[in-house]
């Protein structure tokens, strides 16, 4: 059988000062923090996750909050844009919610949808459509009840150097259907019924460069591990040389560079956050893979307190 990938796991960016990074995610855009953990290649750095109550698949967005690092620059070889998807009828909320925060939007239309866009705290751009698809959150924080929340990713737009050779990709490797083209853009569909929609400039994106406010990598679905090994074989038979199966601890992971420059990893949908806490109490404290715990004192010295709180502006 084809492989079809239900659409993305989660997204992962680098930011630099950790406490704004989760007052913008949870504080401004309502998101729970559903991991507090390290960056298990470079442990004096946080790895934080962000998503719905329980930290689902295509709800996840993860950073990398390096004090200090310098700011990318968006272009090609990234996701330009991350779309977060809200229940129909909520985008006025969003655009007071978000003038309330002095957080300048702008309104962009693509295949008949309304966005609301802007950045984040480090110019990351991110963009809100509603959409009835995909399980309403349960989570509410702040300013933000559950009625308006994001529910997870849309999707995303991929800026590719090479936007021929990703489109390829996405639909000879990832399984994704095209569904046609309108201002400049292709859009894909994935099975999912979140993080399901993936636009792309129909030409090359000059390239970018990686820092702060720019995103890393994207994750797709692997349904469990069993298909996990079956994505790894399609991915190398396609002509991607991968890093092999890592385990991430939260899902297991493969990773490959696309032609168009972006960096795709494959991720299991098990065992997912509740792995190490209790669902109630997700992202509270610091987590560390068993082999980093007898760092735990050095690592915790080194890395700068953080809370989830709610912004004066809410109060
Ligand atoms: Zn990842």
């Amino acid at each position: 059988m084809k492989l079809q990938t239900a659409g993305i796991h989660h997204i992962t960016a680098f930011a630099s000062d950790p406490q704004a990074n989760v007052d913008f995610y949870a504080g401004v855009l309502g998101l729970r923090l559903v991991k507090k953990t390290i960056n298990f290649d470079a442990p004096d750095i946080y790895h934080l996750y962000f998503g719905n109550k329980a930290g689902a698949p295509g709800t996840i967005m993860t950073f990398f909050p390096s004090p200090g690092a310098r700011r990318g620059r968006i272009g090609g070889g990234q996701v330009g844009m991350t779309t977060f998807v809200v229940p129909p009828g909520s985008l006025p909320f969003w655009e007071e919610r978000l003038r309330k925060f002095d957080i300048s939007t702008m309104k962009a239309s693509r295949f008949g949808e309304q966005y609301l866009q802007f950045t984040d705290n480090e110019g990351m751009k991110l963009e809100l459509v509603e959409r009835a698809e995909g399980p309403a959150s349960v989570w509410s924080f702040g300013g933000v009840p559950a009625g308006k929340a994001i529910k997870g990713f849309g999707g995303a737009v991929l800026y590719s150097a090479h936007s021929a050779a990703t489109r390829q990709v996405l639909e000879a490797v990832l399984g994704m259907n095209k569904l046609g083209e309108d201002v400049g853009y292709i859009r894909y569909k994935a099975a999912g019924e979140l993080g399901n929609v993936i636009d792309i400039p129909v030409s090359d994106v000059p390239w970018g460069a990686g820092g702060a406010g720019t995103v890393h990598h994207i994750a797709w679905r692997a349904k469990d591990y069993d298909e996990h090994l079956e994505w790894k074989r399609h991915v190398e038979q396609s002509g991607f040389g991968t890093t092999g199966v890592v385990d991430r601890q939260y899902f297991k992971a493969l990773y490959f560079r696309e032609e168009g420059g972006i960096l795709f990893e494959i991720a299991t949908d098990p065992p997912g956050f509740a792995v190490n806490e209790r669902e109630d109490e997700l992202g509270q404290e610091l987590k560390l893979p068993s082999w980093y715990e007898p760092q735990r004192k050095a690592i915790e010295a080194g890395l700068l307190p953080i809370e989830v709180r709610v912004l004066e502006e809410d109060e």
